[in-house]
């Protein structure tokens, strides 16, 4: 904690520039800036294998021409919907609630490697096990998770560990993903946080999650595991409202599935579905009065993929870009700073840090080896 006559209050932080001159401020050295207030809660919402590419800059004319067929790229819906003559035109058309709203007024983002600004997972796996365990434990363990089995491994998530640290009930951690297999990534000690995933049902009195519960399993998406990312949306937004977690993990796959299915039109019809829901759980969080203006959005990915037409839709360790990620932080403990660019390089073990940090915690007291937490996402610069 260091020396506490060096900390900043928060409220010196709240009231800005005018007590903070010449008091406060100046007694904490520069280089290591003191984090903001910890937030009341947290939100991790994750975007299966989503490409820094596609994401900061829209679809790409050179895939969509390779998976068109013969129909000129011009007549094609994604390019009637998504296209624009700049990167940053395109990029709103795709998701205008995460650009407009988001980047715009309420955090900050970084990956975008056009602006020099880079991230990427310290795995060399390059898929969705190794990524998410990267990304929850804080460290790569290469030489143990080598496939995305549903297996439980031994390493401590800061999701149960957060629940414990904060003494929190089950239901306090939440992890609503649509691929089965968050079962085990979530947690290496069997129930120890709230976890829904893949086809599970969705135990809840409301009598519309009873119904979209049995749904889910009428309506099967196709892909080996995973569920449509509406139930996994839905009933995560529901456990947000009626449980009201201080940790809620939302983590949806559809941008996966159709990558693999090379269906790049339909990752960005993922894409802009997932931007709507995003507005819907940001305005429910701004409209409570428990969660409003106490809640950070950590927005991020597994894994990249490919680069070019004939690699895009393919991604693990023989794939050149596959490592590139990105992550956008939003909301109470961030600095409005928009697109970061010129950044030094992050890594995605630092998710797991920069969750426990934007609670105040500091996860590497329990695991030494995880990264430290993202300082653009914790009020640091
Ligand atoms: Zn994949």
């Amino acid at each position: 904690m260091g020396h506490p006559q060096r900390r900043r209050a928060w409220w010196l932080v709240a009231l800005g520039p005018i007590l903070v001159a010449g008091v406060a401020w100046t007694a904490v050295p520069a280089a290591q800036p003191a984090p903001t207030a910890p937030a009341h809660a947290v939100v991790l919402v994750t975007l299966d294998g989503t490409r820094w590419q596609d994401l900061f800059g829209g679809p790409d004319l050179d895939i969509l021409r390779s998976v068109s067929g013969k129909t000129p790229v011009e007549e094609t819906d994604t390019y009637k919907r998504f296209w624009a003559a700049t990167p940053d035109a395109r990029r709103a058309k795709v998701m205008p609630f995460l650009w407009s709203r988001l980047v715009a007024k309420e955090g900050a983002i970084l990956g975008n490697r056009q602006a020099g600004s880079r991230m990427q997972v310290v795995n060399r796996h390059r898929f969705s096990y190794p990524g998410y365990s990267e990304l929850l434990t804080g460290a790569a363990h290469d030489d143990v998770i080598t496939s995305n089995d549903n297996r439980r491994y031994p390493f401590l998530t800061v999701l149960e560990w957060l629940r414990a640290d904060l003494r929190l009930p089950k239901s306090g951690v939440g992890v609503f993903g649509s691929w089965e297999t968050f079962r085990f990534i979530g947690e290496r000690e069997e129930g120890a946080v709230t976890i829904n995933a893949g086809y599970q049902d969705f135990d809840h009195p409301d009598p519309e999650m009873r119904t979209l519960s049995a749904l889910q399993h009428l309506a099967p998406s196709g892909f080996h595991g995973a569920r449509h990312d509406v139930y996994t949306f839905r009933f995560g937004l529901t456990h947000l409202q009626t449980a009201r977690p201080r940790l809620l993990y939302l983590a949806f796959d559809e941008t996966d599935d159709w990558a693999h299915q090379k269906r790049y039109d339909l990752v960005f019809d993922a894409l802009h579905r997932t931007d709507r829901q995003i507005e819907q759980l940001w305005t429910w969080l701004q409209n409570d009065a428990e969660y409003r203006g106490r809640t950070t959005l950590v927005l991020t990915v597994d894994h990249g993929r490919g680069r070019l037409p004939a690699d895009w839709s393919d991604h693990g360790d023989s794939t050149s870009g596959a490592e590139e990620t990105w992550v956008g932080c939003f909301g109470a403990t961030v600095t409005a700073r928009g697109e970061q660019r010129e950044t030094p390089p992050m890594t995605t073990s630092q998710v797991a840090s920069t969750v426990a940090q934007v609670l105040g915690r500091d996860f590497r007291a329990a695991v030494p080896a995880a990264a430290p937490p993202i300082p653009m996402c914790i009020g640091a610069r």
